[in-house]
């Protein structure tokens, strides 16, 4: 049995890949389940998907927590202490990530041992459908590292897509992207063995009566300390040429990240900004502009 986890962020995408890519497993001839797991929605949250495939009955239930294949369809969560994508993953697995890196400077950019294959599926989605939307391009790797047939791909983005992509234009659109993602990967063998890891540190927990196993809070809210703006295909600049510090952009941000420079200016506090750019639509001067976010992580902020 092949088990895969898709970590994604709520917008990406992540649950609708691993339903492609079950349904193409369907349609190639094997037993496929998928399903997702949803934290505290949120768009940008770190979500993940789970999808097996196998040539037998599938009995296994539950989570895939020992994992053949990783999917990370945003890098930024290679380094996020909540979605640890690596963890589990089987001895002689292999992780695709997608980011501008090649494999190489990706496993020592991350400290990943393991095999790894890149794609920037984000670029591949702006250039051939128009937006950072990656269902259908994480499918069609996941597809062509588990091995799953051409055919079988069409066919799966066909009966899924098409049951929430009422337009055959854009419909057609993620066809390409997937196929163009499927076909720009090499063929790898995936020669993991039923063992997982042996740095992986799952313990069982005894069973506890509910007064012992709930969780209590004892700390204040740790919401602040939580930085949301790892995530980001664009982020927000500012053009102060042409703003009128109307304040527009402050009042409409929805993280509350927009603040003000000794010059009373907005610019965005980019450990914050998600990148919705709701500020850029809402400013009635068209004083902001979107820029392509890539490793901005070691940028300063343009203020
Ligand atoms: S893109 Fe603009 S509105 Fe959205 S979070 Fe960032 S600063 Fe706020
Ligand atoms: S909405 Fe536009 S013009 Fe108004 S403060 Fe923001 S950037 Fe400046």
């Amino acid at each position: 049995m092949l088990r895969l986890r898709f970590h994604g962020r709520g917008g990406q995408g992540a649950k609708v890949a691993s339903r492609v890519l079950g349904t193409a497993a369907f349609l190639d001839g094997y037993n496929a389940q998928d399903f997702p797991l949803y934290g505290a929605e949120r768009r940008g949250a770190p979500i993940t998907a789970f999808t097996r495939i196998s040539r037998d009955d599938i009995m296994e239930r539950g989570l895939v927590s020992d994992p053949d294949i990783v999917i990370v369809m945003d890098e930024t969560l290679l380094l996020d202490p909540q979605a640890m994508p690596l963890s589990g993953l089987k001895i002689g697995g292999i992780v695709f990530v997608n980011t501008p890196l090649s494999p190489l400077e990706t496993k020592e950019e991350y400290g990943i041992e393991d095999h790894v294959v890149t794609l920037d599926i984000t670029k591949v989605s702006l250039d051939m459908i128009g937006k950072p939307v990656l269902s259908s391009l994480a499918a069609g790797v996941a597809s062509r590292i588990a091995g799953i047939g051409e055919g079988a791909l069409k066919g799966a983005l066909e009966k899924e897509l098409s049951g929430i992509i009422s337009d055959r234009e854009i419909l057609g659109k993620n066809t390409d992207a997937a196929l163009h993602c499927y076909n720009a990967l090499v063929p790898v063998q995936v020669k993991t063995a039923e063992t997982i890891r042996e740095r992986d540190n799952v313990i069982t927990l005894p069973f506890e009566i509910a007064r012992v196993s709930s969780p209590a809070i004892n700390a204040t809210g740790n919401t602040p300390l939580r930085k949301t703006g790892n995530w980001r295909v664009f982020r927000p600049v500012w053009n102060y040429d042409i703003c009128t510090r109307c304040m527009t952009c402050v009042a409409r941000c929805p993280e509350g990240c927009i603040r003000l420079n000794e010059d009373g200016y907005p610019y965005a506090d980019y450990d914050n900004c998600k990148g919705c750019l709701v500020c850029a639509e809402e400013c009635p001067v068209k004083a902001i502009t979107k820029v392509r976010e890539i490793h901005s992580r070691s940028e300063e902020g343009d203020r």
